[in-house]
């Protein structure tokens, strides 16, 4: 057990897709976190820029909410249902969970529009589109997965590629057929209902074939019944896009997210809290197998990096702020900065 544990990040594992590298970490690999955090950091960094006052406030969030995860995953927690098969989702709704706790008790460190949001209770979007929603939940989890990374939050083909094990060449066509699913899926919940006139059944079964057909696309602008479930039909991309991140995660500033994150690059090296945390969980599976069990070891020895963690993001925080409040625009050197500084605290 020792030997394999001890294994080094390999470029095997650097190409894994995510929910295998999730299961070696379950199992009690918690190396196999690094690519996980590498893949997801700029996207994680950018959604804590959008609730964060300073970069630093970001950072902090960011890896609180890796290590959280982290830490989930080793203790072998289950995610929420609508969350499951999108680590991405995970990390971003622990984060925001951290950054609501956190700014119940002091906003000190967050926006102005983040602290407006949690004084209000922290409201999720009105579910306005409760059979669109549904179609979403009903599916597959690797189908979530791949509509999240290429729909939802458009990640890089490659980037998404490696996370949902698709090969790069296919997930164009894999995006489309499943678009194309979830769109009859939609379709069918539409159908079913019991309510539904013989006019709006032929007007919907004919605009899923033909969606610029005259006749029922005249209908389907007239007919209030049939007007939502066509604009989900026929535009159901743009429909996801705009409705399930709230949906998902309720804090989701949907202009401000996908420019931070184009600005923002994976750290060159991994951080030490990371290094810390894997090492930590390491031992603790080691001695855990011996006596009290792995779960139990793990979670306490990872929560003390957490800890660890804290206290040095703590002290960075002091001896940094000033410095990094210019930073908020430039991602790019913010990523590196960030991590050169924590070294320094370590
Ligand atoms: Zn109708």
């Amino acid at each position: 057990m020792v030997s394999t544990l001890n294994q080094k990040s390999t470029s095997a594992t650097a190409r894994a897709p995510d929910d295998i590298l999730m299961s070696r970490v379950r199992a009690g690999h918690p190396a196999e976190f690094r690519p996980l955090y590498h893949r997801h950091y700029p996207a994680v960094f950018a959604y804590a820029l959008t609730c964060a006052r300073t970069s630093l406030d970001a950072y902090e969030l960011t890896l609180q909410a890796f290590t959280e995860t982290l830490q989930r995953l080793i203790g072998g927690e289950r995610p929420k249902d609508q969350l499951a098969g999108s680590l991405r989702l995970q990390l971003m709704d622990c984060l925001r969970t951290i950054a609501v706790r956190k700014c119940a008790r002091d906003g000190e460190g967050f926006s102005s529009r983040f602290r407006e949001w949690v004084a209000d209770g922290a409201p999720w979007p009105l579910q306005e589109r409760e059979q669109f929603t549904l179609a979403w939940e009903k599916s597959s989890r690797e189908t979530r997965c791949l509509l999240w990374h290429t729909v939802l939050d458009r990640d890089e083909p490659l980037l998404a590629s490696r996370i949902t094990g698709i090969a790069q060449p296919s997930i164009e066509d894999t995006r489309a057929s499943t678009l194309s699913s979830l769109r009859y899926g939609r379709m069918a919940l539409y159908l079913g209902r019991m309510d539904i006139l013989p006019e709006c059944r032929e007007a919907i079964q004919t605009l899923a074939v033909q969606p610029n057909y005259p006749a029922p696309l005249h209908h389907a602008y007239a007919c209030e019944s049939c007007y939502e479930a066509y604009q989900d039909i026929a535009h159901l991309d743009a429909r996801l896009e705009a409705h399930l991140p709230g949906h998902l995660l309720g804090w989701w500033p949907a202009l401000e997210y996908p420019v931070l994150k184009a600005s923002v690059t994976s750290p060159p090296s991994d951080p030490p809290f990371l290094e810390r945390a894997i090492q930590q969980a390491r031992t603790a599976y080691d001695h855990g197998t011996k006596a009290t069990g792995p779960l139990a070891a793990l979670r306490t020895r990872v929560g003390l990096a957490i800890a660890g963690f804290a206290l040095g993001a703590t002290l960075g925080a002091v001896v940094t702020h000033a410095l990094l409040d210019g930073h908020r625009g430039n991602g790019k050197a913010v990523t590196s900065d960030l991590i050169d500084l924590q070294q320094q605290h370590d």
